[in-house]
C-alpha cells in the first residue's frame, strides 16, 4: 500500500489520479490533499475520498470546512501546502498544482525523502538546475506525469546505461495548429480553449495553441532526461498517439503509443515499475486509425517554442523570466485583457529586459518570478494609458 498526497487535487490531471487512487484502492491510501478555491468540487472529493489532512488556499474556506468535517485536520495557505507536502506516512507526492505555486512544496516533499509524481512542470523549468541536484542528493525518484515524459521514461525502461542519440518530442499543436499567423489575429479565448485531443486545465490548453506548453516541456526534458537542447527534436504529430520516443545510438527508435488518456500517465508514475490494469482504458486500434502523420514545427508560425529554446539555452534565470511572464500573459489572455498573439510578445519584452542571473537560488527565483509578472503587468498598463 503506497500512502499519497494529491496536490491540485480539483485540477483536471487532480480529479483523474483520484479516479486512479479508487480504481486501486488496495495500493494506494490518499492521506493528504490540496485545493485551490474550488470548495465544492473538495467538498465531492473528500466524500469520496476521506483523507486524513486537506490544505486550501484561504483560511476563510479552511475555518468553514473544519467545522464542516470535524473528522479531517484542515490546514491553509503555502504553511499548509508544505505541511501536507512533507507528512511523515506519506510514500509518494504527486504535484499537480498549476504554475510557479507548485515549486515550493515540490522542494519540501524531495527534502523529506518523498518521491515524486511530477505534473507540474513548472517547477523543472524554473528551477531544474535546484530540483535535479536535491533528487540526487535526497535519494528520492522524479517521476514524469507529463503524457509525453511517461513517454520518454518508459522507453527508457531497460535501456539505463544506453546513451540517448535524440529525443523525439511529439506535439498536437494545439487547438490552432492549422491556422496561419495571420489566422491567429483575433482568435478568440473559447476557441483556444477548444483542444482537439485533450481535456485539460485552462492554463495548459492556451499554452498548448501558444506552443509554450512545448517549449515548457522541451525543458522538463532536458532536465529529467540530463540531454542537450540540440538532443531534443519536436514534432507536430495531430493525432497524439505516439506519445514521445528516444532514439539510441543504434538508430533505434523506441516510443510509447497509446490513446490519448492521461490516466495511463498517472497511474504508471504512482505504480512504476510495475504496471496495472488501467481501469476503462481504450485500446488502441492501428488498423482504424490507418495512418499517423509527423511533421516539423515552422519555428516563425510558432514563435513561443523559439523563445522556450532561446531560453533554456541560455538557462540561469530566463526560463524562470519566460514562465512568469507566460503565467501572467496565459491569465489576460483568458481575462479577455489581451490578444492571443501579445502572449508571446510580452514573453519576449521580458526576456529582453531581463539582467541575467547564471545561477539563481530559490529566493532570487521567487524574485524574478514576481518581476516578470509586474512586468507584463505594466507593459499592459502602458499600453492602455498610450490608446
Ligand atoms: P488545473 O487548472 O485543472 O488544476 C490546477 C490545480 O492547482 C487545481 O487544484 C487548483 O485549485 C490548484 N491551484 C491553482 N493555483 C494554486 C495556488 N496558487 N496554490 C495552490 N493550488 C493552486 O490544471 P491541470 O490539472 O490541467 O494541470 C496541473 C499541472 O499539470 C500543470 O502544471 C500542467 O502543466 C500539468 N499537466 C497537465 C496535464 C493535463 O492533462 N491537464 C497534462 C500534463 C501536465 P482550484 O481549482 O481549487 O482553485
Amino acid at each position: 500500500m503506497k500512502n499519497i498526497t494529491i496536490l491540485g487535487v480539483t485540477g483536471s490531471i487532480g480529479q483523474q489520479t483520484v479516479d486512479v487512487c479508487l480504481h486501486h484502492q488496495d495500493e494506494f491510501n490518499v492521506v493528504a490533499m490540496s485545493a485551490g478555491k474550488n470548495i465544492v468540487l473538495l467538498e465531492t472529493t473528500i466524500q469520496k475520498i476521506n483523507p486524513q489532512v486537506v490544505c486550501v488556499i484561504d483560511e476563510k474556506d479552511c475555518n468553514y470546512l473544519q467545522e464542516k468535517y470535524p473528522h479531517i485536520r484542515f490546514v491553509f495557505g503555502s504553511g499548509g501546502l508544505d505541511e501536507i507536502a512533507t507528512i511523515d506516512q506519506v510514500d509518494i507526492v504527486l504535484n499537480a498544482i498549476v504554475g510557479f505555486a507548485g515549486l515550493l512544496p515540490t522542494i519540501h516533499a524531495i527534502e523529506s525523502k518523498k518521491d515524486i509524481a511530477l505534473a507540474n512542470k513548472e517547477t523543472l523549468v524554473v528551477a531544474g538546475h535546484i530540483i535535479t541536484k536535491l533528487v540526487k542528493e535526497h535519494g528520492v525518484k522524479l517521476l514524469p506525469v507529463d503524457s509525453e515524459h511517461s513517454a520518454i521514461f518508459q522507453s527508457l525502461q531497460g535501456n539505463e546505461k544506453n546513451k540517448i542519440k535524440r529525443i523525439l518530442l511529439t506535439a498536437s499543436g494545439g487547438s490552432f495548429r492549422d491556422k496561419t499567423r495571420e489566422e491567429l489575429v483575433g482568435v478568440s479565448v473559447k476557441e483556444a480553449l477548444n483542444h482537439p485531443n485533450w481535456s485539460m486545465g485552462a492554463k495548459i490548453t492556451i499554452d498548448s495553441a501558444t506552443l509554450f506548453n512545448k517549449g515548457l516541456e522541451v525543458m522538463e526534458a532536458k532536465w529529467l532526461f540530463d540531454v542537450d537542447y540540440d538532443q531534443i527534436e519536436v514534432l507536430i504529430h495531430p493525432e497524439s498517439i505516439l506519445h514521445s520516443a528516444v532514439e539510441f545510438e543504434d538508430t533505434s527508435v523506441i516510443g510509447q503509443m497509446g490513446t490519448p488518456d492521461m490516466r495511463l500517465a498517472i497511474q504508471y508514475a504512482l505504480t512504476y515499475p510495475q504496471r496495472k490494469k488501467l481501469i476503462n482504458g481504450k485500446s488502441l486500434d492501428l488498423t482504424q486509425l490507418g495512418s499517423l502523420t509527423f511533421k516539423k514545427p515552422d519555428f516563425n508560425r510558432f514563435h513561443a517554442l523559439s523563445l522556450a529554446y532561446r531560453a533554456g539555452k541560455t538557462g540561469g534565470s530566463l526560463p524562470c523570466v519566460l514562465n512568469g511572464a507566460n503565467e501572467m500573459a496565459n491569465l489576460l489572455f483568458r481575462e479577455g485583457k489581451i490578444e492571443f498573439l501579445q502572449i508571446e510578445e510580452l514573453v519576449e519584452k521580458a526576456m529582453n529586459a531581463h539582467e541575467l542571473v547564471k545561477d539563481p537560488t530559490i529566493d532570487q527565483l521567487l524574485n524574478i518570478d514576481q518581476w516578470a509578472r509586474d512586468f507584463v503587468l505594466k507593459e499592459i498598463n502602458e499600453t492602455c494609458r498610450r490608446l
